[in-house]
């Protein structure tokens, strides 16, 4: 066995149908008695419901996030933060209302419980991605990992099919990307092949039954397992490239993701063929082609170029993405950065 460093996050996490009860416990475990509820203007009246639950624990919703975390979005919550003087944030929701209850916390300092209702795995991250000017930033720091993670299937319910195909496989991009990560850990790495185990048993149940309620807790534990990696090792290729068409093309981002999980990993199958062994085997033997099998069978987006990214625009993507050498498992350069793209945009399987 090689040596490792493992350091877990030091997070409390309750799973299971019905846990969203315990948000008032949660919120006097922490020992604060006035929580500003979080949500984005679509999951408002869920977000009342939930500030309801917490009754006198609640001083109200904020219901004003939105994608990318925009910093005006969050000196507008901070406003509403100071005039009401919460004690802690209760996010409910997905990664953009996970991502305002952090930008709170880190300029505050104050405690954060989440209940996310998608798969995107930030309520176990210290990191926060925040836009402003046009120009996404990420900063990574100990008061951004929430301390109490509510995962409560029940809430997932309601989260349409597309969205649990694009954000599942959202997921299973941290994992398949931890799986070679350089700091990668013996606990990471079990982390990360139960996280794809269990998406890959889930999600297909989830497109034919969206309210099966095992898939539904099998599909959120994967989300669980799946962001505590992206938490606690380092990404490659396939976050650089993710981030770059987000922030730069506006491309939309669980989708993105998606589109481009099977390629990134094809393109590192042979230099991390070891550390991929495992995830091939669950998606039948060759990991870029069997992913792609796999989003292709649960109806998930393949092209690039169904989001609206020109061609041309493929050019400018390889230049940044091959940018500011960063570690990969498969030295990057721009000729097969810019090859990598044109089948994604093209949506056609990897070899
Ligand atoms: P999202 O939070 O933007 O949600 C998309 C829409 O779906 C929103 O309108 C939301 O209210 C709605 N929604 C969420 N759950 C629902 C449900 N159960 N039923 C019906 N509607 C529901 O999407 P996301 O993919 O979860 O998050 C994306 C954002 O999270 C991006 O900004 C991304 O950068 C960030 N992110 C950050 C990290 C990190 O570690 N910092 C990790 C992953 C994602």
């Amino acid at each position: 066995m090689k040596s490792f460093t493992y350091a877990g996050s030091p997070a409390r996490i309750l799973f299971g149908s019905g846990r969203s009860a315990d948000v008032s416990s949660a919120v006097e475990t922490l020992g604060c008695r006035r929580a500003l509820v979080l949500s984005t203007p679509h999951q408002k009246a869920d977000a009342e419901a939930l500030s309801d639950r917490l009754g006198a624990l609640s001083i109200g919703v904020f219901s004003g996030a939105v994608m990318h975390t925009p910093v005006d979005v969050t000196e507008t919550a901070l406003k509403v933060v100071r005039d009401t003087d919460a004690d802690c944030v209760v996010s409910l929701g997905g990664g953009s209302t996970t991502g305002l209850g952090k930008a709170i916390a880190y300029r505050t300092d104050l405690p954060q419980v989440v209940i996310p209702t998608t798969y995107a795995g930030s309520e176990v991250t210290p990191i926060l991605g925040q836009t402003e000017g046009g120009r996404k930033t990420t900063v990574r720091n100990a008061s951004i990992l929430p301390e109490v993670v509510i995962y409560d299937p029940d809430l997932t319910l309601g989260l349409p099919v597309g969205m649990s195909v694009t954000s599942g496989l959202n997921a299973m991009a941290h994992a398949i990307e931890g799986l070679y990560a350089q700091d990668r850990n013996p606990v990471s790495t079990l982390m990360a092949l139960d996280g794809l185990r269990a998406f890959r048993d889930s999600l297909p149940v989830l497109v034919k039954s969206p309210h099966d309620p095992d898939a539904r807790a099998e599909a959120l534990y994967g989300a669980w397992l799946c962001g505590t990696v992206l938490g606690t090792v380092g990404m490659a290729l396939h976050h650089k490239i993710c981030h770059t068409l987000g922030g730069s093309f506006d491309t939309p981002h669980a989708e993105t993701h998606a589109v481009m999980l099977p390629h990134t990993a094809a393109f590192n199958a042979e230099a991390a063929q070891a550390e991929l062994a495992a995830a091939a085997e669950l998606f039948g033997g060759s990991i870029g082609g069997g992913l792609w099998d796999f989003a292709k069978s649960i109806g998930a987006p393949l092209s690039l170029k169904d989001f609206g990214l020109a061609e041309a625009d493929l050019d400018h993507a390889a230049d940044i993405a091959a940018e500011n050498p960063y570690w990969n498992p498969r030295p990057i350069d721009r000729t097969s950065i810019r090859t990598l793209l044109q089948k994604a945009w093209e949506g056609v399987r990897p070899d």
